[in-house]
């Protein structure tokens, strides 16, 4: 297996070593860290007082994007077009953010609970990649005004959690933005790293990473022996973080006042604006004992003390997330030689000592906890780069392997960079009525049509039961082998029939073809960007005018003639903009259609139409 360096600039394999950054792209603050000197250091903004990028998004109009504090500046007087907390959006779908909707200040789109969230701003649908996409920019951008010199290549963390759809995702967006992702590191090895735990090859440690940043609690225990992380357990939880704090203070503040938590919070840039409040209520806790504020008219006060009591329960809940951590490692607090503390809300007194006592020991909080993930992952960079010789470099892919989806699409199945052996599966679904035969066709490379990747072999499932389109649930593996042999298979789960092909993954590509590869899907991710977003557009209209058009033949004795003359005249109008090239126009009709027959569909209750839309076709 490979290793690449390429030169973007020059569009040859890379002779001279460049600098490869660390970026936390974190769900409330990003960074961007490179090795100075031997040793990791963040990069400042202009003002050279700031490392952090607030990950937030501001359109003053579709071309007009602003990043991190100045759009943090428009959260309270332009809340419907400043996006924040994307990460959390992160390959989900619209019921895995119901909940806390009413937190957001812009517009997630509602379209079936099934499909991938999208946000609307203005006329214009995002997706959370690309929002993404934003944020690295204005971080690439950052580094090489302060380096005064192009960078394209990067090392990116993720929380241990993330899957594999996520991962994906923070990739797309690293080459969105330009940059060529040499590795999603976990952000507990990245904090590791940066204690230098990890980088004496003898040493053989069991080391806890307690993570509480804006919007997410992150507990992982690693063992590291040779240089090698090993992830022994994993807990946490997505939704609990200094964000949660921050509403407790409101909360408090708005009983205080004996206002209703419900009413206030409609009003978005009051409640922007108490959040704020909050936040530096709870920063100035830190440090100090007491805190006073007035946001347009409604008084906040707050003591350490209280403070304290309102975010007892929230700290708990990651103490016990803790011990469940050390449990399924099968450990106790005895095992672990090192606890490092990582994000802001690590800052916090109260969490501070309760950890160091759950632990019985002293933690690590000598490193700026918002910091310590980039300037690990501007290590790993290093390590990457060959400049850190001690560390074992693994056996990688050199380029992604895939299959084709509907509409020539590239569907990633093992990330270029992932380690080998590696073993990976995934499932799909038929996008016709009682389709018998499925073509698996694998390709390898970087772009996001197949036609542009190399195809590497074909094979068809045959034999597949009859039954209407999307019941069928085949799962498709790829197991890449140290010899570069990739077995795919495939298999109906519900019937059992299957069908394998092995192929050289390697075969007849150099190491040149392959650099022209990657060179190209970078060059060319915008414009890739686009037509994926406009198929996807396109394939989730069809299923849903699919869904529509059997909708109203099975409720034909439920809707009136009103409703379905209605409903026929938005599938129309949605078929006429499948026809068209604007994705948005696609996602307006879709939004339309669905906001119209939502209420009727929940009248039908009609479990079909919800079962025939689950999965993805292929
Ligand atoms: P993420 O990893 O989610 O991007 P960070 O690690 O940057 O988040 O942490 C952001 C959180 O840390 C915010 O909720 C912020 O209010 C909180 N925070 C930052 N500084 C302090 C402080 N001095 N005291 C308490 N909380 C802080
Ligand atoms: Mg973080």
């Amino acid at each position: 297996m490979a290793k690449i360096g390429i030169n973007l600039k020059e569009g040859k394999i890379a002779d001279k070593k460049e600098v490869i950054i660390g970026i936390d792209l974190g769900t409330t603050n990003s960074l961007v860290a490179y090795i100075k000197d031997g040793n990791a250091v963040a990069v400042k903004d202009k003002t050279g007082k700031n490392t952090l990028v607030p990950s937030i998004v501001h359109f003053a109009s579709p071309t007009e994007v602003i990043v991190g504090d100045q759009a943090k500046e428009r959260l309270i007087s332009d809340p419907q077009n400043t996006i924040y907390s994307v990460k959390r959006l992160m390959g989900k779908s619209h019921q895995d953010v119901a909940n806390f909707e009413q937190y957001f200040g812009y517009t997630i789109l509602d379209e079936d609970t099934e499909s991938l969230v999208k946000i609307r701003v203005g006329d214009r649908y995002y997706t959370p990649i690309e929002l993404s996409a934003n944020i690295l920019t204005e971080l690439k951008t950052r580094i090489e005004q302060s380096l005064g010199e192009t960078v394209s290549k990067a090392v990116i963390t993720v929380p241990a959690y993330f899957n594999d759809a996520q991962r994906q995702a923070t990739r797309d967006a690293g080459k969105l933005a330009g940059l060529d992702v040499l590795r999603i590191v976990n952000e507990p090895t990245a904090a590791s790293l940066a204690y230098g735990i990890g980088l004496d090859e003898n040493a053989d440690q069991t080391i806890a990473v307690y993570d509480l940043g804006g919007g997410t609690f992150d507990i992982s225990i690693l063992h590291i022996q040779n240089g090698i992380f090993e992830v022994l357990s994993t807990n946490g939880d997505t939704f609990l973080g200094g964000d949660d704090f921050d509403r407790a203070i409101v909360d408090f503040w708005l009983k205080q006042n004996n206002l209703n938590t419900k009413e206030v919070m409609q009003d978005k840039a009051l409640s922007q604006a108490l959040r704020l409040g909050a936040e530096e209520a709870k920063q100035k806790l830190s440090t100090q004992e007491e805190f006073k504020t007035e946001i347009q008219g409604i008084k906040g006060e707050l003591t350490r003390a209280d403070f304290n009591v309102l975010i007892q329960p929230l700290v708990d809940k990651t103490i016990t997330a803790c011990r469940l951590a050390l449990k399924d490692a099968k450990l106790t607090t005895k095992d672990i030689d090192h606890i490092v503390m990582v994000g802001g809300s690590t800052r916090v007194p109260l969490v501070k000592t309760e950890v160091a006592q759950f632990f019985e020991k002293a933690i690590h909080d000598e490193l700026n906890p918002d910091e310590v993930v980039a300037l690990g992952a501007a290590i790993q960079a290093d390590v990457l780069a060959g400049n850190q010789r001690d560390i074992l470099l693994l056996d990688i892919t050199p380029l992604s392997l895939g299959i084709e989806t509907v509409g020539g699409l590239m569907d990633v199945i093992i990330a270029r960079n992932a380690k080998v052996p590696s073993k990976v599966g995934r499932q799909y679904t038929t996008s016709v009525d009682g389709q018998v035969n499925l073509k698996i066709a694998v390709f390898q490379g970087e772009r996001d049509m197949v036609t542009d990747n190399r195809k590497l072999g074909e094979f068809i499932l045959k034999g597949i039961p009859p039954m209407p389109a999307g019941i069928p649930k085949i799962e498709i593996q790829f197991i890449l082998n140290a010899d570069g042999i990739l077995k795919v298979k495939a298999k109906e789960l519900r019937s059992g029939v299957e069908q394998e092909i092995d192929i050289k993954a390697q075969y007849g590509i150099s190491e040149e073809e392959m650099a022209k590869m990657l060179i190209d899907s970078i060059q060319n991710a915008k414009g890739d960007m686009e037509k994926r977003a406009l198929l996807e557009a396109r394939n989730e209209a069809n299923n849903i005018i699919l869904s529509g058009e059997k909708f109203i033949v099975h409720n034909a004795k439920i809707l009136s003639d009103e409703e379905t003359k209605t409903t026929k005249a938005l599938l129309e109008a949605l078929r006429q903009t499948v026809a068209g090239e604007d994705k948005d126009a696609i996602n307006k009709a879709m939004e339309e259609l669905n906001a119209y027959t939502g209420p009727l569909a929940h009248r039908a209750m009609d479990v079909n139409i919800a079962a025939a839309m689950k999965g993805k076709k292929i």
